[in-house]
């Protein structure tokens, strides 16, 4: 272990531990320091790729974010109501319950009407199968397992192919084969990924190979390996979930974890976030996920510090603000609304746009050169109408600025509510302890130089 690394420890910590403990800190100083080990960016894994409707997904396609209806499928105009309410959340492909024949026949007049391809759940039934694909569905998700008869296989596969549209097998706990299950008990890796195995070699020995797959446990860790294990056996693409991970709150922390840590691994093709809520937040959850692994570049990333003690202005609110009056923003953009000028100044010099608050104030920050300074209650509205100018995308209609601003021009004059710094007292002082402080010239001396104009 080498000297720093020491010193960046708890030494008392690691003198007391045992040697297994010292190991693990030594291969993480190792690592830490092997900077050539790290992958800046997801490495993703080779796959197939597949066609749903308009969305491809693997072969290095974007990772598309999925979600499924709660509605019962038979009442064609609440279940539309909801996938729309979907697609303006950004979800890419949507998937239903087809229960019986008659959710099976509605599935054309569905598909009509919505703007993003549609699965058909199946379980059991053949026809069923057979009649979403004749209604026009763009996948159909079943596993031939269930399915029963070779000829029943044989007619899915054929009407499939016919179509041109794929099969997504989806192993999942509930779903382990008996003798699996008895071999190597419930949440075993190995067995999910043999059970997977097992179904797309009942596709692939009828010449079937459109397929994606699914092995999603409960639990974060089984449904981790398990992808992991698959990987090694197949390059069929991956659709990737934590299967029932709870309520909202509980189930975004574990799908987070556990998608995130597969996706991590290069292991994801499409995702699905199974949140016991409505199906909106699901892909909330999902989008915001690939944001954060930045495999999605997407819409205003609004950095937002926790704030402290620090913090002189009302910020959480105004992130909340922001964050809110331009989530329908497509251009990928970071704003950064940070407490004060501790941090403030770093975070909003690496962003688009950004501010650092003050006393009152806030530092206004555009593409790492501060601007000037700008009022507290000025902030929200001058935040949105920057993004909006960079981005060259309009305010919501129903945002305040909308009458007024539209999509501004880019080239603006200047903008009466930035102001120049204030001279002589700072007023950011409070802020700035350890860091100056007092303003010399038209700049606090505290930021980079790079910083000022
Ligand atoms: Fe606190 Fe300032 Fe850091 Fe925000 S940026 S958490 S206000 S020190």
């Amino acid at each position: 272990m080498s000297e720093d690394t020491i010193s960046s420890t708890n030494s008392d910590a690691i003198d007391a531990a045992p040697a297994d403990a010292l190991d693990r800190q030594e291969y993480t100083g190792k690592y830490r320091y092997g900077m050539a080990e790290y992958e800046k960016t997801v490495n993703r894994r080779k796959s197939k790729s597949i066609k749903i409707g308009k969305v491809l997904i693997g072969g290095g396609f974007p990772i598309a974010v999925q979600s499924m209806t709660t509605t019962d499928t038979r009442d064609v105009e609440a279940t539309v109501r909801q996938i729309q309410a979907l697609e303006n959340e950004g979800c890419e492909i949507v998937r239903v319950s087809v229960l019986n024949m008659e959710a099976a026949q509605s599935l054309g007049a569905i598909k009509e009407r919505i703007n993003i391809p549609l699965v058909a759940d199946i379980h059991f039934r053949y026809k069923l199968a057979l009649e979403a694909i004749k209604q026009g569905v763009h996948k159909v998700r079943l596993n031939p397992g269930n399915i029963g008869a070779r000829h029943k296989v044989e007619a899915v596969c054929s009407a499939a192919k016919d179509r041109g549209i794929p099969i997504r097998i989806g192993v999942n706990s509930g779903s382990l084969p008996q003798d699996l299950l008895k071999k190597y008990g419930h949440d075993d890796p190995e067995a999910f990924a043999l059970a997977a195995m097992r179904q797309i070699e009942i596709l692939e020995d009828h010449n079937f190979n459109d397929i994606a797959i699914s092995v999603k446990s409960t639990n974060v860790n089984t449904a981790f390996y398990a992808y992991k294990i698959l990987a090694t056996m197949t390059e069929h693409p991956f659709h990737v979930g934590i299967t029932e991970s709870g309520t909202l709150w509980p189930g975004t922390v574990k799908s987070s974890v556990g998608i995130g840590a597969i996706l991590l691994n290069g292991l994801g093709d499409t995702i699905r976030v199974s949140l016991a809520t409505d199906p909106v937040e699901e892909v909330k959850v999902g989008k915001q996920i690939l944001k954060s692994l930045e495999l999605k570049h997407e819409g205003v990333d609004v950095i937002a510090c926790p704030t402290c003690g620090r913090c002189q202005i009302d910020m959480i609110p105004l992130a909340e603000e922001v964050e809110r009056r331009t989530k329908h923003f497509k251009a990928p953009l970071k704003a950064a609304v940070m407490g004060c000028v501790v941090n403030g100044p770093g975070e909003a010099m690496a962003a688009d746009i950004g501010i650092a608050g003050g006393d009152g104030i806030g530092l206004l920050f555009k593409k790492g050169k501060v601007v000037g300074e700008v009022k507290e209650h000025e902030l929200a509205d001058l935040l949105v109408s920057e993004i909006s100018k960079l981005t060259g995308e309009a305010v919501a209609p129903d945002d305040p600025l909308s009458d007024i601003a539209g999509v501004p021009p880019i080239e603006k004059k200047s903008d009466s509510r930035i102001h120049k710094i204030t001279s002589g007292k700072n007023r950011l002082e409070g802020n700035t302890s350890g860091r100056g402080g007092t303003l010399k010239s038209e700049h606090p001396d505290w930021l980079p130089e790079s910083a000022k104009k």
